[in-house]
């Protein structure tokens, strides 16, 4: 059997980059950067004024000068309009410093009589106050943004900042999720007491949508090997991956990795020494493509999918990932067997303020219900039995 880093690396090992695509920028919102972006123009681009009030000449002020000539109004996005000694322009924020200025006053510190603005003489003034200087953030050509982030808000001021219309992306991984089982019915289908609602698929379906915008099909199959085997063969031709749940047990009718093996997907794991979703199974298609089948029970379906599918996905779809997420545990944890153990937990504060992980037991990994409100799991080592309070632990959210 496979232990847990070695379950990862392995997958890691089998994964080929997906290929990028040129979208426009109001379409890559949570999309992966697959250029590096540099800035279009000085940021900010001009001495940008950052208050309302007038914009003077420092060396007026210093010799003593109160009282302004007011030669005109300048908003944001004007051009910038010249002052002699001895005047100074209306201004905004957001407006460029007009030429012949270097100081703005804020309109809170004087007065107008008809084309004079008079400065009060207890106000603090210093060379060059409010204003943003040209180029004080970053100049012209520095890169900005680099390949690998995920373009979420902040990503996208800069982006648009950098004036870039079109920008490369790694394209939506399209991804065949196939639930297994006799028994699942779809919702809004009729169902007998001895069936069960298919919600695996869902799940998968809400995380892919969620951590990878994959584009997603959605297929129930019965514990046929004769229909699977075609079902198979035809989404995997028509996808980057598949994703299946159930039917890798020593079951009767656990017929996925022999159906698998028919189809000619090379075997690479088959079980992982881990609490839950020990039975879980990988393989690599003759097209180099990843196969996961992960074990029916929707506690494992789900621990599995976001513990091995999803880091997988980041890094096919060229995510810069950082470091692991960690979390102390809130109680001390005893678990006993020689297994690595995944325990869904909720998040919460310690006394100092600090994120601790709360223990969010389910009653067996069918239990899939308990799982509301939690926000992912911990990975708790194998080899160790206790698990003290105040242990850091990798947290992995749903
Ligand atoms: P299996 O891995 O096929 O042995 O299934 C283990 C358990 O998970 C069984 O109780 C199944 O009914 C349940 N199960 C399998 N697939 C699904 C699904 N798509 N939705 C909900 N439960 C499922
Ligand atoms: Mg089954």
């Amino acid at each position: 059997m496979t232990d847990v880093a070695e379950a990862e690396a392995l997958i890691l090992g089998c994964m080929q980059p997906l290929p990028s695509e040129e979208r426009l920028l109001g379409e890559t919102a949570g999309a992966v950067l697959r250029e590096n972006v540099e800035a279009e123009r000085d940021q900010p681009p001009f001495d940008r004024v950052t208050m309302d009030g007038v914009a003077i000449k420092y060396s007026d002020w210093d010799q003593g000068l109160r009282r302004y000539r007011v030669i005109g109004t300048q908003g944001a996005g004007a051009p910038p309009l010249l002052i002699q000694p001895g005047e100074c322009v209306e201004i905004m924020t957001g407006a460029m410093l007009p030429d012949g200025a270097d100081t703005v006053i804020p309109v809170e510190r004087l007065t107008r009589d008809q084309s004079i603005a008079l400065i009060e003489d207890s106000a603090k003034v210093s060379d060059r106050q409010f204003v943003h200087p040209r180029g004080s953030d970053r100049i012209a050509g520095t890169r900005l943004l680099s390949s690998g982030l995920a373009i979420g808000p902040t990503e996208m001021a800069i982006l648009a900042s950098a004036g870039l219309p079109h920008i490369q992306v790694t394209k939506s991984p399209k991804i065949a999720v196939l639930s297994t089982g006799d028994e699942l019915v779809e919702v809004g289908e009729p169902i007998q007491p001895y069936q069960i609602r298919s919600s695996n698929d869902r799940a998968i379906e809400a995380s892919l949508l969620r951590h990878a915008q994959a584009r997603v099909t959605r297929v129930n199959l019965k514990d046929d090997p004769e229909t699977m085997f075609q079902t198979i063969a035809r989404l995997h031709d028509a996808n980057d991956t598949l994703i299946l749940s159930g039917g890798v047990s020593m079951g009767q009718y656990d017929f996925v990795p022999q159906v698998l093996d028919t189809l000619g997907v090379e075997l690479v794991f088959h079980r992982i020494e881990q609490r839950p979703g020990r039975p879980m199974w990988f393989g690599v298609s003759k097209a180099s493509k990843p196969i996961f089948a992960l074990p029916g029970n929707p506690v494992s379906t789900l621990v599995c999918l976001t513990r091995y599918v999803l880091p997988a996905l980041r890094q096919a779809m060229g995510l810069d990932t950082g470091f692991p997420e960690t979390v102390r545990l809130a109680t001390e944890v005893v678990f006993p067997a020689d297994l690595a153990y995944f325990l869904p937990v909720k998040l919460s504060s310690d006394d100092t303020g600090m994120a601790v992980a709360e223990p969010n037991p389910t009653n067996t990994s069918g239990d899939f219900v308990s799982l509301a409100g939690t926000d992912g799991f911990i990975e708790l080592p194998r080899g160790q039995e206790v698990f003290p309070q105040g242990m850091a632990t990798r947290l992995f959210r749903w």
